[in-house]
C-alpha cells in the first residue's frame, strides 16, 4: 500500500505521524510510505533518517497526496488539505468533528474515508490513541498554568507550592481521566493543593485509591464547581464526553466569584472547550484575559512538545496503522468494533452519531 505522511501545517504544529522507526516497520511488511520533505524536523527527525530507513521524500505536497492510499497525519487536515483528499483514500489522524461543523461538512464532500484517532476504544472502555496525547496535554497544563500565574503574564502573581510559612495555592482538576490525573500528578508534585472533581465515582474511588488522600476527590456538582471557583488558583478543564462536544461547566457569571489573576486552562478546547468563555488559541500567542481570569486555551498542547509527543503517538498507532496497510480498512474495521468506533466519516456518510447529534445531520 502507498502510505503518505505531509507536514502538519496548522500554527505551531511540530509533531509528525510517523517516526523514521515507524516507517521503517511499514516498509518491512511491503509498503511504501512517501514522507514530505520537512515533515520530521520539528521533532528533530531530518529527512536523511527517513531516508535511511527507505522512505521516497516528496517535496511537492501535491505529490505526496495524490496516490497515497492511506494518509497518517497528527492534527486535523487544514482547508488546503481537506481540498487535496479524494474518494477512495483513507485518513487517519486526530479529527474531533463534535466541534468542527466546517470540517466534517467539507470531509463529507471530499469523500475520503476519515478514521479519528481519539474515537478508536478499547476493551477497557479506555481511548488507546487518545491517551497517550492526554498524558503529554495533562503534564503540559500544569507547567502552562503555573507560567500563567505569573504576575508578568498576567497572572496573580502566585507560585503553586508556596514556600515555607506560605500555604500552596489550590489547583482545581475538573475531569479525573487521563488529562486530569497526569495534571493532578504534576501539580502534586510541584507541592500544590490538588483537588479532582469528576461525575463519576468509579473515577474518583480508583484516584482515591491509587494517591492515598493526597489528592482530595469530590464529586462535580454545581455546588462543588462553586467551591472550586471561589478557592483555586489554577483550574484544568479535562472533561470529555466522548465523541459529543465538552459540556460548558464553569459559566461567565463564575469569573467574578474568581480571584482576578487566577488561571483557567481548557485542555477540552479542541472538543468545544468546558468553560464558557473559552476561545481557541496557538502556541504563538496561547492566553487572553476575560474579566481579570487568564485563559490558556491551546488546542494542539503536546505540538509544543514534538519530540516526546511524536514517540508517544508513533508507539500507540503503529500498531493501528500496520493493521490497516496490511489489512485494508473494510476487513480490518469489519473484524474489530473498537477500531471500527474510529470511523466517522465515509464516502459522504456521516458514521459517528455524536457529530451527527452536534449538528443535527443525517447518520
Ligand atoms: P478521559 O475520557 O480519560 O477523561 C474524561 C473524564 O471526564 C472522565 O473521567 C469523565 O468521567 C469526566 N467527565 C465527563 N463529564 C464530566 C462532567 N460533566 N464533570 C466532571 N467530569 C466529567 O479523557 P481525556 O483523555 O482525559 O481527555 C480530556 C479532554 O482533553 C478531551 O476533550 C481531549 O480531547 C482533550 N485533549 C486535549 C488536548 C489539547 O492539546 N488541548 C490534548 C489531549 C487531549
Amino acid at each position: 500500500m502507498q502510505i503518505a505522511v505531509p507536514k502538519e501545517i496548522k500554527n505551531h504544529e511540530y509533531r509528525v505521524a510517523l517516526t523514521p522507526a515507524g516507517v521503517r516497520e511499514l516498509i518491512a511488511q511491503g509498503h511504501e510510505v512517501i514522507v514530505e520533505s520537512g515533515a520530521g524536523e520539528g521533532s528533530g527527525y531530518p529527512d536523511a533518517e527517513y531516508q535511511g530507513v527507505g522512505a521516497r521524500l516528496e517535496s511537492d505536497v501535491e505529490q505526496v497526496f495524490r496516490d497515497a492510499e492511506l494518509i497518517l497525519k497528527v492534527k486535523e487536515p487544514q482547508p488546503a488539505e481537506v481540498a487535496r483528499l479524494t474518494r477512495g483514500q483513507t485518513l487517519f489522524t486526530y479529527l474531533h468533528l463534535a466541534a468542527a461543523r466546517e470540517l466534517t461538512e467539507s470531509l463529507l464532500e471530499s469523500g475520503v474515508t476519515a478514521i479519528a484517532y481519539e474515537t478508536i476504544t478499547d476493551a477497557d472502555g479506555g481511548l488507546p490513541l487518545l491517551a497517550p496525547m492526554s498524558r503529554v496535554a495533562g503534564r503540559m497544563a500544569i507547567q502552562a498554568g503555573a507560567h500563567a500565574l505569573e504576575k508578568a503574564q498576567g497572572g496573580m502573581g502566585v507560585l503553586l507550592p508556596g514556600v515555607p510559612g506560605v500555604p500552596p495555592a489550590r489547583v482545581t482538576v475538573i475531569g479525573g481521566g487521563v488529562v486530569g490525573e497526569n495534571a493532578a500528578r504534576m501539580a502534586l508534585g510541584l507541592g500544590a493543593e490538588v483537588v479532582i472533581l469528576d461525575t463519576s465515582l468509579a473515577r474518583l474511588e480508583t484516584l482515591d485509591h491509587r494517591y492515598q488522600g493526597q489528592i482530595r476527590t469530590v464529586y462535580s456538582t454545581s455546588e462543588a464547581l462553586e467551591e472550586a471557583v471561589r478557592q483555586s488558583a489554577l483550574i484544568i478543564g479535562a472533561v470529555l464526553v466522548p465523541g459529543a462536544a465538552a459540556p460548558k461547566l464553569i459559566r461567565r457569571e463564575h469569573l467574578r466569584k474568581m480571584t482576578p489573576g487566577a488561571v483557567l486552562v481548557d485542555v477540552a478546547i479542541d472538543q468545544g472547550g468546558c468553560f464558557e468563555t473559552s476561545q481557541a488559541t496557538t502556541h504563538a500567542e496561547p492566553t487572553y484575559v476575560v474579566d481579570g481570569i487568564v485563559h490558556y486555551c491551546v488546542a494542539n498542547m503536546p505540538g509544543a512538545v514534538a519530540r516526546t509527543s511524536t514517540q508517544a503517538l508513533t508507539s500507540a498507532t503503529l500498531p493501528y496503522i500496520v493493521r490497516l496497510a496490511n489489512g485494508g480498512y473494510r476487513e480490518v474495521l469489519s473484524r474489530d468494533s473498537h477500531f471500527a468506533a474510529g470511523l466517522n466519516v465515509h464516502a459522504g456518510h456521516l458514521i459517528l452519531p455524536e457529530v451527527g447529534e452536534a449538528f443535527d445531520m443525517p447518520v
